[in-house]
């Protein structure tokens, strides 16, 4: 592990896309936009990542401050990933990682549904293969994107083993990085990611990560479709940003309790409308 503790900024993104509705807006980053994110990273000489180079140049204390180093990752996998991002990405040289659900591969975003974007077409298995081949890091992201931390601790093994074995299934190699769904994970479903025999899991937190994190809690900064060229560059900086604390805040257990209430809520409804 590398002796000194420096921040390194993990991006997210999801969509890259035009076109989006009002719901989905801030997750859909036009692919003009992207591309000046990706000029400001070559500008600023960044020298970009996928997250398993990341956590494996720290193992080998191979990363070093002055290299600039940012990680570029994806989360969903949705066709835009392969038809807009893929080909920018292959432009600049830029490595990156995308976190895909695989049991939505070759359909739809099914678990936006209550959000009314149940119908956003996700990557096809061939797709899937195609980025692959072209350097892309293919991660895991569940098998149909549910809450971990709220399902009974077998249901959430079920979801981070098989998407990672279908992955490997298609790619014919080991799949070693998994993104939790939201962001949301406490200890129990860490423990199910290590066991699982990934080597590096991604949150949310929206802050800067650093060498010696938690390799299975890393932080992202969430970039969206308001983040302008400049606005990057001052998250790369981590302005506005705090490092992530090491474990879960005490809000974030908070949150649990209101998300685990609120879903028993939803069942109860679904329940009521089978009827
Ligand atoms: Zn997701």
């Amino acid at each position: 592990m590398s002796a000194i503790r420096f921040p390194v900024p993990i991006l997210m993104y999801h969509s890259i896309s035009e076109h989006s509705s009002e719901h989905f807006r801030t997750w859909t980053v036009p692919p003009q936009l992207f591309d000046e994110h990706l000029q400001v990273l070559r500008d600023h000489h960044y020298t970009p990542l996928t997250v398993t180079q990341f956590v494996t140049a720290i193992d080998q204390d191979r990363l070093r401050l002055e290299q600039r180093p940012v990680v570029i990752t994806f989360d969903d996998g949705f066709e835009d990933f392969y038809t807009h991002a893929c080909p920018i990405l292959g432009r600049y040289d830029c490595p990156a990682t995308i976190y895909i659900v695989s049991g939505a591969v070759g359909g739809t975003s099914r678990w936006l549904a209550r959000e009314g974007e149940g119908h956003r077409r996700m990557m096809s298995w061939p797709q899937v293969a195609a980025i692959h081949a072209q350097g892309i890091e293919c991660g895991a992201h569940t098998h149909t994107h549910p809450q971990l931390d709220l399902l009974p601790l077998a249901e959430a093994r079920d979801e981070i083993t098989r998407s990672k074995a279908e992955l490997e299934q298609h790619l014919g190699q080991p799949v070693t990085s998994f993104a939790y769904p939201h962001g949301y994970h406490g200890r129990a479903v860490r423990d199910l990611v290590v066991q699982a025999g990934f080597e590096s899991a991604c949150g949310v937190k929206h802050a800067m990560s650093a060498t010696g994190d938690d390799r299975f809690a890393l932080a992202r900064i969430i970039v969206t479709r308001d983040t302008t060229a400049v606005d990057l560059q001052a998250l790369l900086r981590g302005e506005g940003l705090r490092i992530a604390p090491r474990g879960e805040r005490p809000q974030t257990a908070l949150w649990r309790v209101v998300r685990r209430s609120r879903r028993r809520m939803e069942q109860v409804i679904d329940l009521a409308r089978s009827k």
